[in-house]
């Protein structure tokens, strides 16, 4: 016997709520209204949109659910600035989305795009686990909405800042939702949206090569991260193995050709992980590897940015997290050649916020950080 769950009211677009509105002979202006009880007051109860009518939220309670991710588990990191929680879906499969505070100005939510993932990266948690589905793209909006609404119950002056695909799942393997999501949350305040600048949302992929090239049709300000973990293919079948399927030269290809259509930065995530490609030799590769990237024509920019983070241990996964010395040795190869780079902080370490993806992108412009 199945279940039949009801949509959620996150799942409709602006034009698909009007058209029901429509349908139920309710008058169009009702749609920005409720609208802004979803995106601009972040309810999780359809009674709360107390300015409709009693008749207009018996329709849309009959038809429509909210507030349905329970969550099973909240975690506080011990310095306060991270904050995770374990999210239960209406079918029970369970997904992560965590808060990260910076510097009091950067207030970054860490989203899922699937419940577990395929990808199968040796040192990822999430991939440890296995696949269970892809998320709608109104269960990838509500996890942004949770977020905002938990800051508020917070600080009421606090806003969420910035949105990071770096939760569990591969954003490039759920396409469709995932950018209706990042429509979605970028539509205008005052047309009754969320109104978050894409300049401000950042995707994070293993380095699908076809996503990656749709990606750059779409003509969005987004910024897009890549995982690399490792700059030959070699180690990089063992780290991430797509790359069986997208071996590095495909993935310098559609990078170069991403970098071109959009006059995009873009960053390439490396977990740093102890005697495995936190050598001289990687780096020296990575070097290499950026080189054969770098389009003439963009030449006096630096247009690719290296994003390094200390592994995080994870159980399946025996590799350790480089240490610091090494760490700043890495970096300063990188440097010596003119590549940017940052090494990043692991947050939230205590709470296993964790999975290890949960990690900085974006400075506060929106842009991936300058060199440290
Ligand atoms: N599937 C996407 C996004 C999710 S993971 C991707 O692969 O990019 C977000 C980032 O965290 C990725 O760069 C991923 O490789 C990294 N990551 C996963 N597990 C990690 C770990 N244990 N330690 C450090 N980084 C990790």
């Amino acid at each position: 016997m199945s279940t039949t769950i009801p949509t959620s009211l996150y799942d409709l677009t602006a034009d698909q709520l009007a058209d029901q509105l429509a349908a139920w002979g309710q008058p169009a202006f009702h749609a920005k209204q409720i609208r802004r009880w979803l995106y601009q007051q972040f309810v999780a109860h359809i009674d709360e949109m107390t300015d409709l009518s009693k008749t207009l939220r018996a329709q849309l309670s009959a038809h429509y659910a909210l507030g349905r991710l329970i969550p099973v588990a909240e975690h506080f990191s011990s310095d306060g600035w991270t904050r995770k929680w374990l999210l239960r879906l209406p079918d029970g499969s369970e997904i992560e989305t965590v808060l990260m505070e910076y510097d009091g100005i950067r207030r970054t939510a860490c989203i899922s795009s699937q419940a577990g993932c395929a990808m199968d990266c040796a040192f990822c948690a999430t991939g440890q686990m296995g696949f269970v589905r892809n998320l709608r793209a109104g269960e990838i909006i509500e996890q942004v909405l949770w977020v905002a609404r938990a800051m508020r119950h917070q600080s009421a002056v606090d806003r969420l800042s910035n949105v990071v695909f770096m939760g569990m799942g591969e954003p490039f393997a759920n396409y469709n939702n995932v950018l209706e999501a990042i429509r979605r949350l970028t539509e205008p305040q005052s047309a009754g949206g969320f109104g978050l600048g894409a300049r401000r949302i950042t995707v994070s992929t293993v380095g699908i090569v076809p996503g990656i090239r749709r990606f750059a049709e779409e003509a969005l300000q987004v910024n897009l991260a890549i995982s690399l973990h490792a700059a030959n293919d070699e180690l990089r079948n063992q780290l991430v193995p797509l790359n069986k399927r997208y071996p590095l030269k495909d993935l310098a290809l559609a990078t170069r050709e991403y970098i071109r259509k959009t006059n995009r930065r873009v960053s390439f995530e490396w977990a740093l992980i102890d005697g495995v490609n936190d050598t001289v030799e990687q780096a020296r590769l990575l070097v290499k590897f950026i080189r054969s990237i770098h389009d003439p024509q963009q030449e006096g920019r630096n247009m690719i940015h290296v994003n390094m983070i200390p592994l995080n241990p994870t159980a399946g996964y025996a590799g350790r997290a480089t240490d610091r010395e090494r760490a700043r040795h890495f970096s300063a190869i990188l440097a010596e050649a003119g590549i940017p780079n940052t090494i990043r902080v692991r947050r939230g370490i205590d709470i296993h916020a964790g999975c290890g993806q949960l990690k900085a992108a974006v400075s506060p412009d929106g842009e991936p950080a300058a060199m440290a």
